[in-house]
């Protein structure tokens, strides 16, 4: 008999029977508020009719129409929705399956367009899990630590982290953009760097939003040096942060956005956009796999665009995202394990750190722990896994809100007394 392998680290011992919207009900007969949503995915709710109908119909009609042997009308639709949010400019696109694939189809795309082999990440970024995603990442041990040798050409630059410092954020942009212009004149001249790649805000990295003027400072080096800035947008994208794109929230227009997650409420899709004129410098096959673009997959991805469109759902992610962020401050005064609130709209991380100021690991995961007993799920992350990220669906109600918030204060009374 074979049983599933213990190199999953498995968050909570929940089995789902099924759910809806932000609710799991699960084998054991309990309903849990699901503020997970599959690790920022299913960003409509589990199962949105409109979601289910158009994934149906799709069922019926073709599965797999192989998009680069023949296309298929869900694929076009997308493509024709997803532009509607897409940057100006970013009028090309291409499909995936997951965000891993995603960030190597950029990383490949920025390297053909420009002739250059380095690639530039920030410290406490997470692009994925393969080895060249995994090679951009810093976000945790596990992530990269003992499959060495990774790809090569990579190089990592500090990430304004103005909390970790203890400084305020002008003075971490500052240094951040210094020690990336030192590395540009000392390791990885611009004649040697395709491309910078950053998260709008760090998210297995630990729930923090990366400052404007960062972003600007990134965009103002690309320019001046003909690097490519990819924006990784398969976390913060969306409708996420409260705004479409977690880079809104700065005065950007990224070259390379990637999207994945939230796109298709759980199906399995990402997109590569960029201008058509930065495309059109990779060769013509040079991107694409066997499953990437599936029919039914950018069906519920038109379906869940639509439905974030007609329910406001990303000013829905703005204002339920206050509510949560208000509520999480008030626990603060009450909990001194609490080091840091932090986090744009739907997307809030909450850091425990000791008496000392240290990363505090262990409180975070009896946090979690004790959040499953009060039929709560969170899940941790962070380099030292000391915050706890808080992701509701976009259509999360203010009830359910209030009542995230006051299970979360009895798993933290639960954890700390
Ligand atoms: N980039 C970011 C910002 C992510 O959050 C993730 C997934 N957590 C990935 C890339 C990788 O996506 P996937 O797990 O679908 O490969």
């Amino acid at each position: 008999m074979a049983t599933l392998s213990p190199i999953l680290k498995q968050a909570t011992p929940v089995v789902v029977d099924r759910a809806a919207g932000s609710w799991i009900y699960a084998t054991d007969g309990k309903k849990y508020l699901d503020f997970t949503t599959g690790i920022g995915v299913t960003s409509t709710g589990h199962c949105h009719p409109d979601v289910v109908a158009a994934a149906r119909e799709q069922v019926g009609k073709i599965v797999h129409a192989q998009y680069t042997t023949v296309m298929h009308k869900p694929l076009l639709q997308l493509t024709e929705k997803l532009g509607e949010f897409l940057p100006a400019g970013l009028d090309s696109v291409f499909y995936a399956t997951t965000g891993a694939e995603a960030v190597e189809a950029s990383i490949r795309l920025a390297r053909m367009a420009t002739g250059r082999p380095n690639i530039i990440s920030f410290h406490g970024g997470f692009h994925g899990r393969t080895v060249g995603a995994a090679s951009l990442t810093t976000a945790g041990t596990k992530f990269r630590s003992g499959f060495a040798p990774i790809m090569g050409g990579v190089n990592i630059s500090p990430f304004p982290h103005a909390y970790r410092y203890g400084w305020d954020e002008d003075t971490a942009v500052a240094f951040a953009l210094k020690e990336l212009d030192h590395l540009l004149q000392t390791i990885s001249t611009p004649a040697d760097t395709a491309g910078f790649i950053i998260e709008p805000v760090l998210g297995d990295g630990g729930y923090i939003p990366t400052p404007p003027a960062f972003l600007e400072g990134l965009r103002e080096r690309a320019d001046r040096h003909g690097i490519v800035f990819i924006v990784d947008e398969v976390q913060a994208g969306v409708g996420r942060t409260g705004k479409f794109w977690g880079h809104d929230w700065a005065d950007v227009r990224p070259d390379i956005v990637i999207t994945a997650k939230g796109l298709a409420s759980g199906y399995p899709i990402s997109a590569i956009a960029a201008p058509t004129a930065l495309m059109a410098k990779a060769w013509p096959g040079s991107q694409g796999g066997t499953y990437g673009g599936n029919a039914v997959a950018a069906a519920a991805g038109v379906a869940t665009l639509e439905v974030i469109d007609r329910e406001n759902l990303v000013s829905n992610a703005r204002d339920k995202g206050k509510e949560l962020r208000a509520g999480l401050e008030n626990l603060q005064p009450d909990f001194a394990v609490i080091g840091n609130v932090r986090g744009r709209g739907l997307m809030q991380g909450v850091e425990f750190t000791t008496a000392a100021g240290t990363p505090d690991s262990a409180t975070a995961l009896a946090v979690q722990q004790a959040a499953v007993g009060a039929e709560l799920l969170l899940l941790t992350c962070g380099p030292y896994g000391n915050v706890i990220r808080i992701i509701p669906p976009l259509n999360v109600t203010s009830d359910e809100i209030q009542s995230g918030l006051s299970r979360f204060r009895q798993a933290l009374k639960t954890a700390t007394t």
